[in-house]
């Protein structure tokens, strides 16, 4: 697939706002109340997939003032843990929604789905099947050929009611026997060739323990708790089109009074991300990365504790807009995003990733001088704070260069440059150690320039960021890239995990930091001038051992690009 660029300032109505409004304008919606929600299965943690699948089930309930349910679909007990059902909630929380009162899970409607199926059973619609795995599948016919009827399907009522019950006992094995519905075995919808209503499982369940040892199948569970909880527009992704007749069949099975409907919108697919909770998994269990809140991780845990904010992911999936057809949307949006929240409200703080000392000779010896530094210029209310400035400083090592390239204006000697915030200074000697390297550059200030401007306006073309050497602190930075290196993760390698970057983690350990760094906090969005935007880490970030993560960089490709789109 062709990545789709999509930049939308101004959005109009997408198909889904469209049909809700013409749903209350002919009052089809009970009560005028829109309700819809949002079924993740804890088996994973949520990534930024779902949180296009939130922000359109949480987003449109509060557009038309209705609610929006969080369900847990927990019908796969094996796979399913209390950890990732917290992990939702917070995910949820932290991207700006919530569901109030209205929390449930599937597994609240056990019962009411046994009954059900009891009573399918003894309509005749539904029966007791002892064919194999094996057999299913060959049974099944394919999607030019129909599928063949089992031979159970004619089993008299009773009998499916007492192996059913017997099945509920825990006295088949797993595998055995399964609960179908006997919908059409000649549909050319396969979802419909008698689905599976319910299957053996001698699992605990994180909820219901060892009560049940059948468990419902997603196709039946799903339509008939929409129904339960008064759904009336479930909105979910194009993987469930096909199965949209089951969903409609089990909203209609007698006794089921309320009948919500289903509509798929296209998933969200990145460039350079990979967004399947199994594949997800995979990278976590086989220590491909540090956990699912790695911040390379495409999870909301980990583009969280990287210093995503909420606001940049609404954005972003706001910008990539509601369609029916599939895209693949380009990283470079995404970052487009972060950068433009942040650039508003991150604080500018000035971090040296690579130093070099540099001495400024004619600067009083043992002198500490506190300069006022405005904390964002894009936010007048920001503020200002003070940094130490002395006659020992750290630049950047890229922001020397013994013997300048053409066009290069920053510190070389003879030229002089801006120190941000702070004074001019002119180099004037280079020490070097035994290799030939420089270890040290020397310079003078000039103290009329103090605050960045000289009583002559004398301009100079380079301004770099700066460290004072006594009251830095020593840093870790987590310079993070790309989790993969081509836009579509194992397309034409066959295994997207031939395509990990494995230099998506390069750490320094030795980052010298202006000294308000060490009151930062996980959670505050910093600006480190001229590198990038940083966040502390949310777990192995002390006043003892400051570690930031790199978020973003301050280059902007998007930008760039769009020009390009719009010449
Ligand atoms: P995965 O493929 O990552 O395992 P899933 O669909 O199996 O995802 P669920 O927990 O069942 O995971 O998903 C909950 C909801 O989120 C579903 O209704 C699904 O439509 C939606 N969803 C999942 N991935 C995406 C995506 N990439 N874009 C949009 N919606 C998604
Ligand atoms: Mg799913």
């Amino acid at each position: 697939m062709e990545p789709v660029v999509e930049l939308k300032e101004e959005r109009s109505m997408n198909f889904l706002e469209r049909i809700i409004e013409d749903d209350l304008a002919n009052n089809r919606v009970p009560d005028n109340t829109i309700v819809t929600r949002f079924p993740p299965e804890p088996n994973g943690y949520l990534h930024i997939g779902h949180a296009k699948a939130i922000c359109i089930n949480f987003g449109m309930a509060e557009k038309y003032n209705g609610r929006c349910h969080l369900r847990m679909d927990d019908t796969n007990p094996e796979k399913e843990e209390q950890e990732y059902i917290n992990a939702i909630q917070d995910d949820i929380h932290w991207l700006g929604f919530d569901w109030n009162d209205y929390f449930y899970h599937a597994s609240d409607y056990y019962q009411t789905l046994y009954e059900i199926a009891l009573n399918l059973i003894k309509d005749g619609k539904a029966y007791v099947d002892s064919l194999s795995a094996e057999q299913m599948k060959e049974y099944r016919g394919t999607l030019t050929e129909p599928g063949k009827e089992s031979p159970d399907r004619n089993r008299p009522i009773e009998d499916n009611l007492r192996l059913f019950e017997e099945m509920r006992q825990g006295k088949h094995a797993e595998g055995s026997l399964i609960l179908r519905a006997k919908l059409d075995m000649a549909s050319p919808n396969i979802n419909m060739r008698d689905p599976a209503l319910y299957r053996i499982k001698f699992a605990t369940h994180p909820r219901t323990g060892d009560t049940w040892c059948i468990y419902p199948m997603y196709d039946y569970t799903h339509p008939i708790s929409d129904a339960i909880e008064g759904i009336t527009h479930s909105m979910c992704s194009l993987e469930f089109e096909d199965h949209r007749p089951v969903y409609d069949w089990a909203t209609s099975i007698d006794g089921i009074d309320h009948t919500p409907h289903q509509y798929e919108f296209a998933r969200l697919n990145i460039t350079h991300f990979v967004l399947s909770k199994r594949k997800l998994l995979h990278l976590v269990k086989h220590r491909l990365v540090l956990g699912w809140d790695d911040p390379r991780m495409p999870t909301l845990c980990g583009m969280r504790r990287r210093g995503y904010s909420p606001e940049s992911i609404r954005d972003f999936i706001s910008r990539v807009g509601v369609a029916k057809v599939e895209s693949v949307v380009d990283y470079n949006l995404l970052e487009f995003c972060v950068r433009e929240d942040l650039n508003k409200r991150a604080q500018r703080v000035m971090a040296v990733l690579d130093p070099l000392l540099v001495v400024i000779t004619n600067y009083p010896k043992d002198k500490v001088e506190w300069l006022d530094a405005e904390n964002n210029p894009e936010n007048p209310q920001g503020g200002t704070r003070l940094i130490p400035f002395s006659g020992e400083i750290y630049i950047e090592k890229e922001d020397f260069m013994e013997v300048p390239v053409k066009g290069y204006h920053r510190l070389y000697p003879g030229n002089e440059i801006r120190l941000k915030h702070a004074y001019y200074i002119t180099c004037n000697e280079v020490i070097k150690d035994d290799q030939g390297n420089v270890v040290e550059v020397r310079c003078t200030y000039d103290p009329e320039s103090k605050g960045g401007t000289t009583p002559d306006q004398r301009k100079v073309k380079g301004t770099s960021h700066w460290v004072s050497v006594p009251q830095a602190i020593d840093c870790e930075v987590r310079q993070y890239d790309k989790l993969f290196l081509t836009e579509d993760p194992g397309v034409s390698t066959g295994n997207y995990l031939d395509d990990l970057n494995h230099e998506s983690l390069v750490v320094l350990s030795h980052v010298k930091c202006e000294p308000s760094l060490k009151d930062a906090q996980p959670g505050e969005y910093l600006q480190f001038i001229r590198n990038g935007y940083y966040m502390a880490d949310s777990k192995d970030h002390s006043v003892e051992h400051p570690v930031f993560n790199r978020t973003v960089t301050l280059k902007d490709s998007w930008s760039k690009k769009m020009k390009k789109i719009h010449q």
